[in-house]
């Protein structure tokens, strides 16, 4: 039963590293874990969901020892790796390796450190390599009047990015998340334009860091976890702009709503309600801009949700096995 259940995991890991094919080779046959693992001091294993990954996507790091861990550290080329543990497993550790959109593509060391209950430290290494993202380029000629925002505008935009910046490096200890994932859209199941750059007039712009989700105005949008609001206030780009920290260097960023619900400092249950769909900010519809970065790095926001599974799911199931008559 539990390499049955083992496997089913691996190959869920496998295609969000959009390395699919390279990743089946590697998982499917037995004993391939250790490979993909890198090494370890006796008595404690690494498995990571992929050995390879890509610009923007996220990796899930499970380092398992003999004995108890009391503390568990990563890096990985200078950023620092979020560990947690699990409820009746403190052997175990869970840790998420997030390469940021513009990574440059190559091959970077993993060390996780740590320690077990009974003082021992524990250590593992492993290379994970990032190759290029495939990402749509969209070339558009405009008018100048479009390209460039005023001075105003862009002192204000310039403020906003470093206000976002610094919310992004605080890393809250405690992880506020528990369990899964999801999108933030009622019965929406993917999202478009990951890092999609836009080449305008023949400058590049900072290429797109979240998914864009199809929702019509004043749909409801929900926290995609449990999470803090650290900022609800209309920016110059994303409009109406809302940020949850999950804990652990992790936030979710939901731009461009039509009405926020919810104040800076309220603690949002998972699956809350914390604005509308709207089209604020520079853009062209409707439509919900959801982001994700972990430890400054900006990843593509569906892999959290596959990598920790699908929360909507679960409700999907629940409700369909209610009985009919009641
Ligand atoms: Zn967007």
């Amino acid at each position: 039963m539990r390499s049955e259940g083992g496997t089913v995991v691996r190959k869920r890991w496998m295609c969000f590293a959009l390395v699919c094919l390279a990743a089946t080779s590697a998982l499917l046959s037995p004993g391939a874990t250790a490979k993909a693992a890198g090494t370890c001091t006796a008595g404690t294993t690494l498995r990571l969901s992929a050995t390879e990954s890509s610009q923007g996507s996220l990796l899930l790091v499970q380092v398992k020892s003999a004995k108890p861990l009391t503390e568990v550290q990563g890096d990985w080329g200078g950023r620092s790796v979020p560990f947690w543990g699990e409820a009746g497993s403190t052997a175990q550790r869970k840790g998420l390796l997030a390469v940021d959109l513009e990574k440059a593509p190559g091959e970077y060391e993993l060390k996780v450190t740590g320690q077990t209950a009974r003082d021992k430290k524990i250590s593992c290494r492993a290379r994970v390599t990032v190759r290029k993202g495939r990402f749509a380029t969209e070339k558009l000629q405009v008018g100048k009047q479009f390209v460039e925002p005023n001075s105003e505008q862009i002192k204000r935009a310039d403020e906003e990015r470093q206000k976002l910046r610094d919310i992004f490096d605080r890393v809250t200890p405690e992880r506020l998340w528990d369990g899964k994932f999801r999108i933030p859209l009622h019965g929406v199941t993917t999202g478009t334009n990951f890092g999609r750059r836009r080449i305008l007039n023949g400058n590049p712009g900072t290429p797109h860091g979240g998914v864009d989700l199809p929702g019509t105005t004043g749909t409801p949008v929900h926290a995609a976890q449990r999470g803090k609001v650290v900022l609800a206030e209309e920016l110059f780009f994303s409009g109406n702009t809302v940020v949850l920290d999950h804990g652990l260097g992790m936030y979710t960023f939901y731009g461009h709503l039509s009405e926020i619900d919810v104040m800076t400092g309220d603690t949002l249950e998972a699956d809350a309600v914390l604005g509308k769909v709207g089209a604020t900010g520079r853009v062209t519809g409707p439509h919900l801009h959801w982001g994700l970065t972990v430890e400054r790095a900006r990843v593509n926001p569906l892999l959290i949700v596959k990598l920790l599974g699908d929360a909507t799911e679960e409700t999907t199931r629940k409700e369909s096995s209610k009985p009919s008559t009641n």
